[in-house]
């Protein structure tokens, strides 16, 4: 129980720290989407903090005074670990006054902006101060009801609502690639005849806190069936396998980086020692023949906008076509949402999925990376463009 371990020894850091107030080490949350209670709520007579719903980090909270509270947000697994670090908690708060919480990071730093939702359920930013210290921020809080969370909260639930939304308009049934460490479906659908020949590959959430990742992805399938829908005629020889949410334990549970075998999936593909990533593979082996990957796109978050594509040694010169005419020339084409393109050779063994479908197909698989910060709707404008252009860009790789 490494995971418990951790969150027990950072339990122990916040109570030499601050010298009161923490709780008992979570228990294991149950499955589901509605009540993953993994942290007990820090309470006083003024205000309250909970982590009961998916999504929630099981946080240590220390209760500082009557309307202040202090987080240490703890990554699923011990360093090394990518910062990303994610925290979500809800609070209530009587009409005394705003609350203060001050999140404190234990093996990271403050990463991203605090998004705040009260009974209107829209996200806002909201304003983080530096601690004197500058190993923490303060939050300052209405009084109310409110969630708070490190970027817009988008869970298993709403991804299978998405399947349901892109099924209703392709008339295409989602179905189960296989199940997660926890029992939780990664779920997909495949838009497109069943045996047309070229087959594109969609992947989204294999890394949890990546969330401006997922609303390009989303945007990117609306654009797709939507387009489809419009046209009312199929992608001739082209059809999609789409999994918008491959590490939905660890989006569930608030984890930085894994899914809920401590793993990082994107260094598991070619290992395949996940059940999340077996699951594309083993469906991948189960094509019929005469149906092949042409292009794999892999949604994620970082710093900037950019997509990691292959580099000119490792690019066939149809790849190279297909390239310059989906994404070169794009680059400033939306406003608000520039992008670079970063050639990079594979690192053989890296066990990204961007490495593995150009080795195991010798196709072009990117990696589309949105920056944390990213204007939402120019993100979802120029997904919109990516997608409506993919058709026609990728019969560059036919000849
Ligand atoms: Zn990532």
């Amino acid at each position: 129980m490494r995971a418990a371990r951790w969150q027990c020894a950072a339990l122990l850091a916040l109570a030499v720290a601050k010298g009161a107030g923490a709780h008992a080490p979570p228990p294991e949350p149950p499955l589901g989407d509605e009540a993953p209670a993994v942290s007990p709520d820090c309470r006083t007579a003024a205000a309250s903090l909970h982590f009961d719903f998916a999504g929630a980090a099981p946080s240590a909270c220390a209760i500082t005074g009557e309307r202040d509270f202090t987080l240490l947000v703890t990554p699923e697994h011990a360093p090394p670990i990518n910062p990303s670090p994610w925290y979500a908690f809800r609070y209530e708060a009587d009409e005394g006054g705003p609350i203060t919480v001050t999140l404190r990071y234990l093996a990271g730093q403050h990463r991203y902006a605090p998004k705040l939702a009260m009974g209107d359920g829209e996200w806002r930013e909201l304003p983080a101060e530096p601690t004197p210290d500058g190993k923490g921020v303060v939050l300052r809080l209405p009084a109310g009801k409110g969630s708070v969370s490190a970027q817009e909260r988008i869970i298993p639930g709403d991804a299978s609502a998405d399947l349901a939304r892109w099924s209703g308009l392709a008339g295409a049934q989602p179905f189960q690639l296989g199940q997660s460490h926890d029992g939780r479906p990664i779920e997909a659908i495949r838009i497109g005849r069943a045996d047309a020949p070229r087959l594109v590959v969609l992947l989204g959430r294999q890394h949890p806190p990546e969330v401006t990742g997922a609303i390009a992805m989303r945007a990117f399938v609306d654009a797709l069936v939507e387009a489809r829908a419009r046209a009312q005629q199929d992608f001739a020889d082209l059809q999609f396998l789409i999994v918008p949410m491959l590490n939905p334990d660890g989006v569930a549970r608030g984890h930085w980086r894994a899914n809920r075998g401590a793993q990082d999936l994107n260094r598991d593909w070619g290992a395949f020692t996940q059940p999340e990533t077996r699951s594309v593979k083993t469906w991948l082996d189960a094509l019929p023949a005469g149906v092949r990957p042409v292009l794999m796109v892999d949604f994620h978050s970082t710093r900037s906008n950019l997509f990691y594509v292959q580099g000119p040694d490792e690019a066939s010169a149809a790849q190279q076509r297909f390239l310059a005419a989906w994404l070169e020339a794009r680059e400033a084409e939306v406003p608000g949402y520039s992008f670079s393109i970063e050639p990079r050779n594979a690192n053989p063994g890296s066990g990204t999925a961007k490495n593995w479908f150009h080795d195991a197909y010798g196709i072009p698989a990117y990696t589309y990376e949105v920056a944390d910060e990213a204007d939402r709707a120019a993100t979802r404008a120029a997904a919109g463009l990516l997608a409506q252009t993919l058709p026609e860009a990728l019969t560059a790789l036919a000849d």
